[in-house]
């Protein structure tokens, strides 16, 4: 089991005991899956100390959204953990001791589309605590998910745009059997949901073959129980939405809710 730090400076206090030793940090709201694991496993090839924070931070939720039913399971994450070295596991008091951050980090435009577009502050939100985790942990790697294509594409603009001293590296998407991509918000999913949620997975695969928006659409708007919020193929290299004439490699992301859980995901595709 990892040792658990709750507080910043004891946190500090444990990786100025190691000055000589790389740090690579897994930000994540706990409840943890296998998705989570694959990051860790990927820390411990990268670096000497795995950090895995688990922070369910209030900054990147609005008003009305999950937070308070976001799934804490602390204990379960910890039995889980055996691979990290260090969980910072801090408190809303010790991450934001005068209330909200007065001083934060604005995503940029992208910001403001697919996720962003449901959730306003959404992205501002996850970035300004990760440039803290950042400062607070110092790592010289941090691993975050495919499964979050745009928050790991607007993590990578941060890193270039403010010069941040951190290599950002990518995990594929960890998926069940048949497909439906691991999510901690997945537990919410009853039996009939879950096997209608398997409907974003096909959607991406009906991109990845058709390369047609309207038919993979379709594919979704057939499951009655499953309201679609955007189904996109964006370029990777500034996460816009490609034109008709795009050709190469692009990414096909979807957002829907499944009754009352919002999920997504995503797939790199090639259109000819
Ligand atoms: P979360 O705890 O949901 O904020 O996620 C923490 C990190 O785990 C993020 O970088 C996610 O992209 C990543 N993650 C979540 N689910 C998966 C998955 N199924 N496969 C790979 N990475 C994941």
């Amino acid at each position: 089991v990892p040792d658990v730090v709750e507080t910043i400076a004891g946190l500090r206090a444990r990786l100025r005991a190691t000055p000589q030793s790389t740090v690579a940090l897994v930000p994540t709201m706990g409840a943890l899956h296998d998705g989570h694991l694959a990051l860790v496993d990927r820390a411990r090839e990268l670096a000497d100390i795995v950090v895995v924070s688990i922070f369910v931070n209030p900054l990147q939720f609005g008003r009305g959204e999950d937070l308070d039913r976001y799934p804490r399971t602390l204990d379960a994450d910890l039995a889980t953990l055996g691979r990290a070295d260090l969980v910072f596991a801090p408190s809303a008091t010790e991450m934001y001791p005068d209330g909200a951050s007065q001083t934060r980090v604005i995503a940029g435009p992208v910001a403001a589309l697919f996720e962003g577009a449901s959730r306003p502050g959404h992205f501002d939100g996850v970035l300004t605590v990760v440039a803290k985790l950042f400062g607070i942990v110092q790592p010289q790697f941090a691993v975050f998910g495919q499964k979050d294509a745009q928050q790991l594409f607007l993590v990578r603009r941060m890193v270039t745009d403010l010069n941040l001293p951190v290599v950002v590296e990518a995990v594929p998407i960890v998926r069940e059997a048949d497909g439906l991509a691991l999510s901690s918000r997945n537990r919410f999913l009853g039996e009939q949901e879950k096997r209608a949620a398997l409907t974003l997975s096909r959607a991406l695969r009906s991109l990845a073959t058709s390369g047609d928006l309207a038919t993979a659409r379709a594919v979704v708007a057939s499951e009655e129980s499953v309201g679609l919020d955007y189904l996109e193929i964006v370029s990777p290299s500034t996460f816009l939405p490609v034109g008709d004439d795009h050709g190469g490699e692009a990414l096909a992301i979807v957002a829907a809710k499944v009754g009352s859980t919002r999920l997504i995901d995503n797939e790199a595709i090639h259109l000819g």
